[in-house]
């Protein structure tokens, strides 16, 4: 399928969503996660309109973000080794997988700009997922205020594969929640506004749980090279 038709299927899914719980499809943004594919499957998601791009390895996100640069904002979504941050600091415009004081470290001393990032929870618990616990978010939080080139937007996590609609209405709603508790607190470095939940089995059931970024990857790409 080319993209801007599985674009199409996916803003209409979007837009029902939405529908469903009195949101507006302007509060989405669509980060296209090009992983899977190459250079030229990557043009033709930038051809179709989107302006976000999502990379979970420091290879990959070197080679698109050398082929496209600033034609578009960059979001570092996987995790992310300590001594890789000086490679990609200067090129992300969002990290979404900010989990350890370590790491916070390594970006305020590697960067004089300010860098977006999102606090990776692990709401589910699950031992293969990466991220924090949730009830160390706060306190982390509160820590990372020290590296002041770090502004915390939002809140990162993925939900478990299953297909019990449930459960991941559940972990989507946690992390709304925990959200909300540290917005509520109004840090001058974590606004924490926003929230990078849903990929493409699941990013209808994350919006109506008040998801702001999506991390689409197959569903609009396809998954093979
Ligand atoms: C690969 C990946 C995605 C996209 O996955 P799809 O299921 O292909 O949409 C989203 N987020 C992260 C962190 C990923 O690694």
């Amino acid at each position: 399928m080319d993209v801007s038709t599985n674009l199409a299927e996916i803003n209409a899914i979007i837009e029902e969503s939405c529908q469903k719980v009195n949101r507006q499809p302007d509060e989405i943004t669509i980060i296209a996660v090009t992983k899977y594919v190459t250079i030229d499957r990557t043009k033709e998601v930038i051809d179709a309109g989107i302006v976000n791009l999502g990379e979970n390895r420091q290879e990959g996100f070197m080679e698109k973000y050398n082929s496209f640069k600033e034609q578009v904002n960059w979001h570092f979504i996987g995790s992310l080794q300590t001594r890789k941050v000086k490679d990609i600091i200067e090129k992300v415009d969002f990290i979404h997988s900010l989990d350890r004081l370590s790491l916070a470290k390594e970006i305020n001393k590697r960067t004089t700009k300010t860098v977006g990032c999102f606090v990776q929870v692990n709401v589910s618990g699950e031992e293969s997922k990466h991220g924090l616990d949730p009830k160390n978010v706060l306190s982390f939080i509160e820590e990372v205020a020290v590296y002041t080139n770090i502004r915390i937007v939002g809140l990162m996590t993925m939900a478990p594969y299953t297909d019990n609609k449930q459960l991941i209405h559940n972990v989507f709603r946690e992390l709304r929640e925990l959200r909300d508790t540290v917005k509520a607190k109004q840090f001058n470095h974590a606004p924490c506004e926003y929230l990078s939940m849903g990929m493409s089995n699941d990013f209808d059931i994350a919006i109506e749980e008040g998801a702001t970024h999506i991390r689409i990857g197959s569903k609009l790409v396809g998954s093979n090279k």
